[in-house]
């Protein structure tokens, strides 16, 4: 069977929709998946960094991100109560940070691989990854309320999240564990 892709991305939020947009520009044929809906939010203190801005401008994104009236952030300060640390982050290349939500980040990411030609599929759970000789050859989903659908790839790419379904799936051997050190506590 022929594979319909070169790669395929489970995950569109920071991750797989640069990773599926820079493929796109370089003239992969791409397929990335997700099953949330776009805008959408998630769990995130939101803080684009300075390094990530300027990832953003070399991409053409910024621009995009600017327009929304998120403004420029050039100074941090983290409170710990007794004391505080505060400085500016950036660096000459890079002086500023923004705050954006994600609703606002992800989309602009989600409509800029789409852009660069990527087929976005929104919505999309992927329920299983297609093993053949121990790699993974493509993915297996359904759309909501949909049949189950399978695609094929010579490349799949986990980008989706923490719990990875991508990695569990496929057990990699794993490589610098830490334990945990302390839990934090986030509201809104
Ligand atoms: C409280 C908190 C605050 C944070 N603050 C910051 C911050 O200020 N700045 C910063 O840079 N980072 C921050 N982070 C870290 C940041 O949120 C993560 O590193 C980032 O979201 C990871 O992006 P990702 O694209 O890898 O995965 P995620 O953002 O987790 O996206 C994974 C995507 O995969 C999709 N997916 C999962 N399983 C499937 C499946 N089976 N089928 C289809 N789709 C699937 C999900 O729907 C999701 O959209 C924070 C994290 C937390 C928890």
């Amino acid at each position: 069977m022929t594979d319909a892709f070169d790669v395929i991305i489970v995950g569109t939020r920071c991750a797989g929709a640069p990773t599926a947009m820079l493929l796109a520009r370089k003239g992969y044929r791409v397929l990335a998946v997700d099953r949330a809906t776009f805008p959408s939010d998630t769990v995130s203190t939101h803080m684009v960094h300075p390094l990530a801005v300027r990832a953003l401008s070399n991409w053409g994104l910024l621009k995009a991100l600017e327009e929304t009236g998120c403004p420029p952030i050039d100074t941090y300060a983290f409170d710990f109560g007794p004391f505080t640390i505060a400085g500016a982050p950036g660096t000459k290349e890079a002086p500023v940070a923004y705050c954006p939500r994600r609703t606002v980040l992800d989309k602009i990411l989600v409509d800029a691989a789409r852009a660069a030609g990527v087929e976005l599929r929104e919505g999309f759970t992927v329920d299983e990854v297609l093993i053949e000789n121990g790699r993974a050859v493509g993915i297996k989903g359904h759309s909501r309320g949909g049949a189950p659908v399978s695609e094929r790839a010579k490349v799949v790419v986990g980008a989706d999240g923490r719990q990875s379904f991508v990695a569990e799936a496929l057990n990699p051997e794993s490589y610098d564990e830490k334990p945990p050190l302390l839990a934090a506590y986030y509201a809104y």
